[in-house]
């Protein structure tokens, strides 16, 4: 018989579900207003952290910038205009990852400003946050010329830095915005459409894969389906006010 002991992945899980049953019952004594428990928002914040990865050294984001300079380790660089490095709360519980700039971001040097991103902003309003309280940003951080597809070794050199900034922003979900970020992520072939509607692991961290908002743009019959990965997004992060959701037109 396994020793279940010396089974860490057994262990990790078993915590996992033991923290969570932990944290219905206080929600359960929250709701029903009970007293005498502390069961504010704060204390079941730090419950959810309970057996969580614990950070011995994290590196910031400005210092991550720095350490990227003006950078040229890659073909992309010649064309580009502005390197888009990231943007929003570097402590953010929620990331966004998308593919790479498109010529309003290489303008800009701000990830998502054309029609994707107005898209990618309405999404998120959707789920009662703003851009300001999640962090965006792409898998390579220069735009390819004519926007075409990001080619495997750009990507591989470029990735790293995106490792760090999820290693130093350290959120609870990263929503992977199409093909690139959720194969780049999850390291796997399988297409979005395969990938997206449940939740992923990417070191520890939850990964839901859902469509790029510029596909959507191309197909808006799909926004259905983004809206349903959103609503298991918001269950996740406890975002519990659905009621208030706009559905995206
Ligand atoms: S895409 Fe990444 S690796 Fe390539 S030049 Fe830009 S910042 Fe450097």
């Amino acid at each position: 018989m396994r020793r279940v002991e010396s089974n860490p992945q057994f262990l990790k899980s078993w915590a996992a579900s033991a923290v969570e049953e932990i944290l219905t019952y206080f929600r359960f004594l929250a709701e029903r207003g009970c007293v005498g428990f502390e069961c504010s928002k704060p204390t079941l914040d730090m419950i959810g952290a309970w057996g969580r990865r614990k950070k011995i050294w994290s590196e910031t984001l400005k210092e991550i910038r720095t350490d990227l300079g003006d950078c040229r380790r890659c073909r992309l660089s010649k064309g580009r205009k502005h390197i888009v490095f990231g943007t929003g709360d570097p402590h953010a519980r929620l990331m966004f990852v998308g593919e790479g700039p498109g010529y309003e971001e290489d303008q800009s040097g701000e990830p998502f400003v054309g029609a994707a991103g107005r898209l990618l902003t309405r999404i998120i309003d959707a789920i009662h946050l703003s851009r300001e309280q999640v962090y965006i940003c792409n898998i390579i951080k220069c735009r390819p010329p004519g926007n075409r597809n990001p080619m495997a070794d750009e990507i591989e050199i470029c990735y790293p830095f995106l490792k760090r900034q999820i290693a130093s922003v350290e959120p609870d979900i990263i929503c992977a915005l199409g093909t690139f970020a959720a194969q780049t992520l999850l390291d796997i072939g399988s297409p979005i459409s395969k990938l997206r509607g449940c939740f992923h692991d990417y070191s520890g961290i939850k990964v839901l894969p859902t469509y790029h908002p510029a596909y959507l743009l191309r197909n808006p019959e799909k926004k259905r389906d983004v809206w349903e990965d959103m609503k298991k997004l918001m269950k996740a992060l406890d975002v519990r006010d659905e009621s208030l959701s706009q559905d995206l037109k």
